[in-house]
């Protein structure tokens, strides 16, 4: 959510170049404050420690949650996370260069994540199971979209886009979680 008003801003880069690996358009050549592994950490303590009053475990729990995002970047990004800002050392694992491992392997963390989900919790109403189905039913079809669709047409498209999407699905999800009870 950080990075595309960052992008919009100005602040890091983005270039859209067809080709940079097999899976995505996108070349993140410029993104230390939002992707940097110690910005990373830095932004999962901040979320931590905003959320320390609803008890020590929810607030290590939802810090983590942040920095799995850096974790699941490392993995299917080329060499282009750095250390710390201004840090040369790139990481990134660069599952990307395979469309087909990309689909399968990210296919089947979001299977995983859903499935988890739908078995901890159980819907309290029929929007409870409507509005989490429809969620999960949306976000795959924009995965598919991404993976088969055009490069996005201009950088501020994606900044757009990017806040736009962060803004619906947090709104939506947290809608959804309303309607439902821990199982
Ligand atoms: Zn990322």
């Amino acid at each position: 959510m950080v990075w595309p008003v960052l992008v919009l801003a100005g602040i890091e880069h983005v270039r859209i170049d067809p080709g940079n690996t097999a899976f995505t358009p996108l070349d993140f050549f410029d993104y230390p404050w939002s992707h940097s592994l110690a910005l990373a950490a830095a932004w999962s303590v901040l979320f931590a420690l905003m959320f320390f009053r609803e008890g020590r475990r929810a607030a290590v729990i939802l810090g983590l949650l942040v920095f799995s995002h850096w974790l699941l970047d490392f993995v299917t990004h080329r060499p282009d996370l750095p250390l710390w800002p201004g840090s040369a050392t790139m990481l990134g694992l660069g599952l990307w260069n395979s469309v087909a491992a990309t689909i399968v392997i990210e296919s089947a963390m979001f299977t995983a994540g859903v499935l988890i989900y739908a078995f901890s919790t159980r819907p309290r109403d029929r929007i409870g199971t409507f509005a989490f189905w429809g969620l999960v039913f949306v976000l795959g079809v924009i995965y598919v979209m991404n993976a088969f669709g055009p490069p996005p047409p201009s950088v501020t498209a994606i900044g757009i886009a990017g806040i736009a999407g962060a803004a619906l699905f947090t709104v939506w999800s947290w809608w959804a979680d309303r309607h439902r009870t821990s199982a």
